[in-house]
């Protein structure tokens, strides 16, 4: 790595200097103050290395070109130095896991630098907080690498996420099943309080903090919900804002096979963003009972039951703004908003994947059919979307490589057959143009798990080379990228063996 630059600029300025992040970071949550937020003393990790970086999103931030050049940004984001103006903290929360209240839990490895342009910056894997428990702060290479490209491969597919800025490394030892080292993923979103912060505050009964909160929430992320009527009007306003963004993010996941894997209610965004990259796993084949968490031994976050989940995880933040509703009425009205929205939503998103312009209820019995053969032969998701995609353009029967994608050819047949016969109705139908809409709508590259496998074997040995060629290729997963055809390919026999729990 390049020699240490400037240290960080004290007084703000308008152009970035070179290496470094331009000033001034800002404290936005922290200044809630102790009953929100512990401020910790760093905890190093020696001989930081860089193992990503997110140029994009540095630029995003205000940081200047050469950012990953920077000694001091390397450091920074290790959690070994604070920037100037930013400080360490830990928030506290509450949360129900697997379906149970498990009390308090709060930012166990994972802590806020401040913020850059409006956007929260936090290190998770950074070391232990008060709220560690009997963890120990850090997070493995491993989780931090899966994150890291998982956060941005989401972005790129438009699915709203917390986004990744970088990983660095340490060869520090951690244990978990096995002897692995600490990496530290940087992570941004505007904010990344969850439901279970409003959890934590109704349950433990500080009602006051609750509503500071709550109008935290809605002055600085959902100002629209603030001139709704009523005394109660803008937190039963952003309940409803609440259902309708969480009934969009997981319609997203379900439309391009996306398992979370811990959809507890403690790792679900206020901003309905996908948070909290553990133990996801997009779909190879499409099975819809999916469990992708091995420590899930009773499927209760398996790939279809995540609406129903994302609607329970909804209840139990109504549940928690209670102190703050005047009647229950009001906050039921606002959540069975879900009942209509979701839907919807994953009917618009799987009438885009089909090529259609707009959803229409006619469209309902292919799709229904679609998933049915998808699921009975385990048709690699991805790839079929993909190949149809491909197919639209000439809908010729012959040499299809959809068809050959299935072992009962005649019912493949037959359902491409309606797929024909519903895009024929449209009189101004036409084969090329759809066939590109559809090319950008159903992508040729997700981060399937033996990819991630992939870039972390190699990241084990130092060699970053196949993160960093992941990182572009899913990037823009629309694209060909004609040099990574293996990547856009089956997963091979050895996928099956990876095992992916709580415990990174
Ligand atoms: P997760 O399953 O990652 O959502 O984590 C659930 C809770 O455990 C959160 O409060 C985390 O901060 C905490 N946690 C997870 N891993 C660790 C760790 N290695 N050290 C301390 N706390 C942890
Ligand atoms: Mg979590």
């Amino acid at each position: 790595m390049p020699e240490a630059t400037a240290p960080l600029p004290t007084q703000p300025s308008s152009a970035p200097h070179p290496g470094s992040a331009p000033a001034p970071w800002t404290q936005r949550y922290a200044t809630l103050g102790d009953d929100f937020v512990a401020t910790l003393e760093p905890s190093p990790l020696p001989a930081p290395y860089w193992v990503g970086c997110n140029d994009a999103l540095a630029t995003q931030l205000g940081l200047a070109a050469d950012w990953a050049a920077s000694d001091v940004l390397l450091n920074t984001f290790t959690g070994n130095q604070l920037p100037d103006g930013g400080a360490q903290t830990a928030s506290v929360y509450s949360g129900h896991q697997f379906g149970v209240w498990a009390g308090q839990l709060g930012d166990g490895r994972a802590c806020a630098l401040g913020e850059l342009s409006g956007h929260e910056v936090q290190l998770k894997g950074a070391g232990p907080t008060p709220y560690s428990r009997r963890g120990d702060g850090r997070a493995v290479l491993r989780s931090s690498i899966r994150e890291f490209l998982c956060s941005e491969a989401m972005h790129a597919l438009g699915v709203p996420t917390t986004r990744a800025l970088c990983v660095t490394g340490s060869d520090a030892q951690v244990w978990r099943e096995e002897r692995e080292t600490a990496a530290v993923v940087t992570r941004v979103a505007q904010s990344f309080v969850r439901f279970g912060h409003f959890e934590h505050f109704s349950h433990s009964q500080q009602h006051a903090q609750l509503r500071t909160l709550t109008d935290y929430v809605i002055e600085h992320f959902y100002p629209e919900c603030r001139s709704a009527v009523g005394e109660d009007g803008p937190y039963v306003a952003l309940l409803q804002a609440v259902t309708g963004r969480t009934a969009e993010m997981v319609a997203h996941w379900q439309s391009v096979g996306f398992c979370h894997g811990v959809m507890n209610t403690d790792n679900m965004s206020i901003l309905g963003l996908t948070l909290d990259y553990g133990p996801f796993q997009f779909l190879d084949g499409y099975d819809p009972a999916h469990i992708c968490n091995h420590s899930d031994h009773q499927g209760r976050y398996a790939f279809h039951k995540q609406p129903n989940v994302a609607y329970w995880n909804l209840f139990c933040l109504g549940q928690a703004l209670m102190p703050l509703l005047g009647e229950q009425e009001h906050a039921i009205a606002a959540l069975e908003t879900f009942k209509a929205r979701y839907p919807q939503a994953l009917a618009a998103r799987m009438a885009a994947k089909l090529g259609f312009a707009q959803a229409h209820e006619n469209q309902r019995p292919l799709i229904e059919s679609g998933l049915k053969l998808l699921a009975q032969e385990r048709v690699d998701f991805t790839i079929f979307w993909r190949r149809l995609s491909h197919w639209a353009e000439g809908m010729d029967g012959a040499n299809s490589s959809v068809r050959d994608l299935f072992v009962d050819r005649a019912a493949a047949d037959a359902w491409l057959a309606e797929f024909r016969a519903l895009h024929a109705q449209d009189a101004t139908f036409n084969g090329a143009t759809t066939s590109q809409r559809m090319l950008r709508t159903n992508p040729k590259f997700v981060l399937r798990n033996h990819l991630g496998e992939l870039a972390i074997r190699a990241a084990k040995t130092k060699d970053f080379s196949v993160l960093h060629q992941l990182q572009t290729v899913l990037a823009d997963p629309f694209a060909e990228h004609t040099a990574f055809e293996d990547w856009a390919g089956f997963a091979p026999d050895w996928a099956s063996s990876i095992e992916i729990s709580c415990s990174s």
